[in-house]
């Protein structure tokens, strides 16, 4: 039996990182207003919830804390996640390592962005997360550390490479565990990561990463992408009607397209439990 994740990160729309600050803003709509959104995301976790209904997946979102505040407001998340594991994300989408932003986070800090992340999901969920992804997939050894310290059990930040077919969670010195999303080969040789992003802004067809998943033997995959996809792209913005069917659509090929390769889908707290 192969086993995968469909992993998702619920976030801020079209998150933006910008130099010298420590938060992340949405991408401008119109004009050049950057402050944070969170419809596109609260509106994709609704879609997404309902197609991993129709496919009997369940899967492992990684909420991010402002954009779990603000969604939660409109929308009663605790029955959308109901089936799911749901994890950590940061609290304003912050960039741990400052790769983007400029600013590095000590480990002191990195381990309490965490830990608050972790109170904000058991508050409005009602259950105590395990994984944390980082935002941008930032992360380094100090800030692998950190997770560790403040007790989460894994992190899901990295992209490893698929070697013969196999990618598998590793343990690391510290006891976290490193769950890492995989880069691999499409149809026509040339590299694709098990990240969705390239197909949601339309440079990618869901073929390709059935492809990839055809290409993995043992271990785990772990696929990954954003709520607000579903109904936004970085590129365009906000999508009409007809256009957000069609991410839904492709992300749905994808999922039903592992499956029919007897995939099976486990979300990352239960995969590492049977370990
Ligand atoms: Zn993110």
């Amino acid at each position: 039996m192969r086993y995968a994740a469909f992993t998702v990160d619920v976030d801020r729309d079209a998150n933006l990182a910008e130099r010298g600050r420590y938060d992340a803003g949405s991408k401008a709509i119109t004009g050049v207003d950057t402050l944070p959104r969170f419809a596109s995301s609260g509106e994709g976790l609704r879609i997404l919830s309902e197609l991993l209904e129709d496919l009997g997946i369940r899967a492992t979102f990684f909420l991010e804390g402002d954009a779990l505040r603000d969604i939660a407001r409109h929308a009663d998340v605790r029955s959308l996640l109901q089936k799911h594991e749901v994890a950590c994300h940061g609290i304003c989408h912050e960039d741990f390592t400052g790769e983007s932003t400029g600013i590095c986070l000590t480990g002191e800090q990195v381990g309490q962005v965490a830990s608050e992340s972790r109170s904000i999901v058991r508050d409005v969920i009602g259950r105590v997360p395990t994984g944390f992804r980082a935002p941008y997939q930032h992360i380094d050894d100090i800030g692998l550390g950190a997770l560790a310290k403040v007790g989460f059990s894994y992190d899901s930040s990295k992209t490893e490479k698929m070697n013969d077919g196999k990618i598998a969670p590793k343990e690391l010195d510290s006891g976290l565990f490193e769950v890492p999303l995989a880069c691999g080969k499409d149809g026509h040789g040339k590299k694709i990561v098990s990240y969705l992003w390239p197909m949601h802004e339309g440079k990618r067809s869901a073929d390709d990463y059935v492809e990839l998943a055809s290409s993995f033997q043992s271990g785990y995959l772990v696929l990954a992408t954003h709520s607000w996809h579903l109904t936004e792209t970085f590129k365009s913005g906000p999508l009409d009607r007809a256009q957000a069917t069609l991410q839904v659509e492709m992300t749905r090929k994808v999922l039903e397209g592992m499956l029919d390769q007897g995939i099976r889908f486990l979300p990352i707290e239960d995969q590492l439990g049977g370990q």
